[in-house]
């Protein structure tokens, strides 16, 4: 899951928007992109406390699993092209 608690760049506290180049998260001045619904907010900063039991009786609206599911999947191809770049700079370390 991305950070939620502090901007990936500066720090600041409770950042509101995507970050499009590292999938975490970024306060209103670093970002160039719109912040976050608010039930998408909701879910990132509260997704590591929640039962799935709680999450799934409160779902998000379509719009907002739309963009859920696009913040989650940049967050996990940086992090998979983190470990790809990764095994090209050491090939003999990636068929162990
Ligand atoms: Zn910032």
């Amino acid at each position: 899951m991305p950070q939620t608690s502090f901007c990936a760049l500066c720090g600041t506290p409770e950042p509101e928007h995507p970050d499009p180049h590292s999938g975490q998260m970024l306060c209103r001045p670093c970002a160039a992109q719109p912040a976050y619904v608010p039930d998408v907010l909701a879910y990132l900063r509260n997704f590591p406390r929640q039962s799935v039991r709680v999450l799934m009786e409160a779902p998000l609206s379509v719009a907002g699993r739309t963009e859920l599911w696009r913040a989650l999947e940049r967050f996990v191809a940086v992090q998979v092209g983190r470990v790809q770049s990764w095994r090209v700079n050491l090939p003999q370390l990636a068929g162990a």
